[in-house]
Formats: structure tokens, sequence, C-alpha cells
């Protein structure tokens, strides 16, 4: 069956089609429209009609097309959360959670709709400015291109589509070529709600052609990009004075201090490093434990790892499943590989059975091997040892990424110490590096991005400030 675009409200055909195929089962699941240059400057034509609309929309109804959107979710979260399992291999269990989560976005969208406010200027701060009555008021920037990964296709999409509707904007969206269906059903969903056509418009197909077109056009005021820091990278340098946000890579760390009670944490880390085949932007890749624990918690951490029930991601009891591609799977086997030819030990899998990759765990793997220095997005975790908290800090921030990071400890002055050290966008006290609530601020430094996004953050981005100011009569 063939999935086509979502141009202005309408299913649009497209001159070419691919076939989608599930990354467990290999069987096909639809054939995807590949979006042409010219589709996606009808997408854009579509979202810059639509812009004054959306401009004009009362704050209330906005709201209500968000609420709405939450309420259909709600309705339908069995189905939307088999949809995500089916064309991403995420498991079930974590798919239901991701679709909880989407419906929590759009409903703080909703609530972000309605307290968009500026501020009063006091003026006459300044000499000269007395006599006047000044306010900000916060503007929708217009058409916003936004471009999602494959990882959580439904609620980073809510990312950038909830406060970019929440704040009057629309929207060309360009879901990845491996989870298009998840985003054109949120289309669907939306077009129910009352979102006026051509306010959400998915352009499904290549990365570099949408990505292209999205760029170079001058509607496009802003480009909202999740994904790797290579394609971020480009994005940014080619975009001129687009806004644009940048949420990436990571290969997050946790530290875990003397003292620590190690039987109510390593069940968390464990699946902070192993939920959806670590293919997760703040997954636990680095674990820094403290020597007097270590062998303790190599032992429980192993023993934890071997319970997860490796399998189809549409049974309801499976923890791991496929990676998104074969390739991944090699790539990851390949650093595995390189770790152990130079001096880390193997404690558990690092082999692939029936095309699935066993959660591996390694042990003291040098700071230079890939599998420590870059994003490995794959169920594979390393656990060093360290003597002083300074050092376990200063391998934490050896990195040229710096998403979020974790320190479980019970000493307070470290917590504190830890806290202002990480060079990290948000640091997780007594919490694993994976922990995120879709309010909060979120996003990265150095190589892991720039740009917040958690609605009222992304909010800041997707709309301009613009200062009004009154000049009243001189006073008699
Ligand atoms: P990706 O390969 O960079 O793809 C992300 C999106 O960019 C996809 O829609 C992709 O389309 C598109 N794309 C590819 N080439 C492009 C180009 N030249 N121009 C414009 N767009 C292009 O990333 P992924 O493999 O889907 O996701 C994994 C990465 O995302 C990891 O690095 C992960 O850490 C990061 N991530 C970060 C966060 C965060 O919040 N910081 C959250 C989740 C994931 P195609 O699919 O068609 O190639």
């Amino acid at each position: 069956m063939k999935q086509h675009l979502w141009i202005n409200g309408k299913d649009v055909e497209a001159k070419e089609y691919r076939d989608l195929f599930s990354p467990y089962s290999k069987k096909k699941i639809k054939s995807i429209a590949q979006a042409n240059e010219k589709d996606v400057k009808n997408a854009i034509e579509s979202a810059r009609h639509a812009a004054q609309t959306m401009a004009d929309m009362p704050a209330y109804k906005r709201a209500n097309i968000l609420e709405k959107v939450a309420e259909f979710l709600t309705e339908e979260k069995e189905e939307c959360a088999k949809l995500i399992a089916t064309e991403a291999a995420k498991p079930l269990k974590a798919a239901r959670g991701e679709v909880e989560r989407t419906i929590m976005t759009y409903l703080f969208a909703a609530q972000e709709a309605r307290r968009l406010t500026g501020e009063t200027i006091p003026m006459d701060a300044a000499p000269g400015g007395e006599n006047r009555v000044a306010y900000t008021v916060k503007e929708p920037l217009g058409v916003i291109g936004a471009i999602t990964p494959f990882n959580f296709p439904m609620n980073l999409v809510a990312h950038k589509v909830g406060p970019a509707i929440a704040a009057g904007n629309t929207v060309v969206l360009k879901p990845a070529s491996q989870t298009p269906l998840s985003a054109l059903k949120i289309a669907k969903l939306f077009h129910k709600a009352g979102l006026p056509a051509g306010a959400l418009n998915v352009v499904t197909g290549s990365g570099k052609t949408v990505g292209d077109v999205l760029l170079t056009d001058e509607n496009i005021r802003m480009i909202t990009f999740t994904g790797s820091p290579e394609v971020g990278i480009s994005l940014r340098e080619r975009a001129g004075l687009k806004r644009v946000t940048l949420e990436l890579g990571s290969n997050s760390a946790v530290i875990v201090d003397s003292e620590v009670e190690l039987h109510k944490i390593v069940p968390r880390i464990v699946a902070g490093a192993f939920a959806f085949q670590g293919q997760v932007c703040i997954s636990v890749q680095r674990i820094y434990v403290h020597e007097a624990l270590f062998t303790q918690f190599v032992e429980l951490f192993i023993a934890e790892t071997k319970k997860l029930v490796i399998g189809n991601p549409l049974d309801e009891s499976t923890d791991i499943s496929a990676m998104i591609s074969e390739g991944d799977v090699k790539r990851a086997k390949s650093w595995i590989e390189s770790a152990v030819k130079n001096g880390a030990q193997l404690a558990c899998g690092g082999v692939d059975e029936a095309g699935i990759l066993q959660p591996t765990v390694l042990l003291q793997v040098p700071n230079t091997e890939k599998l420590s220095c870059e994003e490995i997005f794959a169920p594979v975790v390393h656990i060093n040892s360290f003597s002083h908290f300074e050092e376990a800090i200063a391998a934490v921030n050896e990195s040229k990424y710096g998403l979020q990071a974790g320190i479980f400890t019970t000493n307070i002055e470290r917590a504190f110490k830890g806290a202002k050290a990480l060079h990290v966008g948000g640091v997780m006290i007594n919490d694993f590096s994976t922990f995120r609530v879709d309010h909060m601020p979120y996003g990265g430094v150095k190589m892991s991005g720039f740009g917040r996004e958690g609605i009222k953050y992304a909010i800041e981005e997707m709309t301009e400030l613009k200062l009004i100011s009154f000049k009243l009569n001189d006073p008699v």
C-alpha cells in the first residue's frame, strides 16, 4: 500500500515511492512517497499561505487544537505504540512510554500557547526614555522547517510541532526515512483536530533532497533539527540568516561515587544503557565507578543485563530488539572489537543473534577508543573505575559532546561540585543521564548542539521578540 505526502491538508501523490521494511522482521510495511524538489516547494508554499491564518488564530484556539490532538492520541494509544514498534523496532513497552510522553508534550504545548506573554519595559530607567509605555510581544516566525530522527518518531516530532503550533507558526516536517508513518499519523490527528490546511505538512523522502530545499527556500525562517552531529553541523553551516536549533548526539556518562547503595541504582542504569537498544541520545554509554565499589557494581550490572528479554518488538515481554539497520550492528561490533584489541575486557554480549546485537558490557575501555569517545548509539556500555571524584569529572568532560550526565552520590559537597564542573546541558544528581521529562529545558553544549527544547524553551527559539513603545503626551 502507498503512503502519500501530506501537503495542504491532503494526501498528495508523489512521482516516486520507496518500500519501507521492518528493521526486525525485514518484511515490507508500506511504500513511502519520496518528495522531489517541487513537492517540497509546494509544501513550503502551503505553509506560507497558512502562516497568516495561524498568526491570527487566538491562543485559546491553538491550545484547543493541541489538546484535541492529545485526546485523540489517548484514544489511539495502542495503535500508535504498535506503529512505532513496527517501523522503528522499538519494543512495545518503550513505544507505549513514548506515546504517553507525546501526549504530555502536546498538553504542555497547549498550556504554553495560553501563556505566551511578553513583559513591560521600564523605558524611563534611561535618560530620554521618560513618558513612555513599552511592552514586548512574541510573534510567530512564520514557516518552520523541522527535521526529525528515527529514535523517538512521535515525541521528537511533538517537540517541534507542539511549540511551533502553540506559538502560531506553520511547519514543513521531514521525518526520518525509517519512521515516516508516526509523523504522518500525527499530521492526520492535527487535521482531525481542526488545524487549518497547510499549517502542518509532512514531506517524506531523502534527507538531502528535502533538507536542501528547506535550507535554501527564503520562506523558511527557521530550521529545527534533531539528529546526528554530522548532518546538523552541515545544516548550520549553510543556513545563512535562518534561525537554527540543533539537538545532536552524545556519549553520555554517569558517575557512581563511593558509598551509594548499588542494588537501588544498578537496574536504573541498566535501563538507561539499553532502552531502545541504546539508540537514545542520552543513553548511558560511559559509567565511571569508584574503585571501592567497582567489582560489586560490575557483578550486579551484568546480572541485571542478563535479565533483559531479547526478541520481537511487538512482544509484550521484549526489552531489546533489532537495531535500526544491519550496517549499525556491523559498526558497533567493529568498535567493540577494536576496544577489546586495545585492552578492554568484554564482560558480556558483543555478538549478534538473528541480527540483534546482544546487550554488551565492556570494562576499562581506553578513552581513545571510539566506543568511549564517539557516540555508539547501540546497546553497548562501558564501565571504568576511578580513584578520586575529580578524576571521574575530568573523564566525563573529556568528550566532544555534552548533552546530559548523571552523578550518584551521597556526598552533598561532591554533588554540588560535580553539578558545577560538568560541561553538559543537564546534570542529573542521583539519577541517570537518560532522565527527561518533556517540559524541562533540554539540549546540549559542544557537539551536542545548541538551543533548547522543552516547549517553553523551544517557543523562545520559535518566536520573534517585538518591542512596542507608546510615547505619551508630555505631562502638563
Ligand atoms: P540522522 O541520520 O542525522 O537523521 C536525522 C534526520 O536528518 C532524518 O530525518 C534524516 O533523513 C535527515 N537528514 C539526513 N541527511 C540530511 C541532509 N543532508 N539534510 C537534511 N536532513 C538530512 O540521525 P538519525 O540516525 O535519524 O538519529 C540519530 C541521531 O540523532 C543520533 O546522533 C542521536 O544522538 C541524535 N538525537 C539527538 C537528540 C537530542 O535531542 N539531542 C534526540 C534524538 C536523537 P533520512 O532519514 O531520510 O536520512
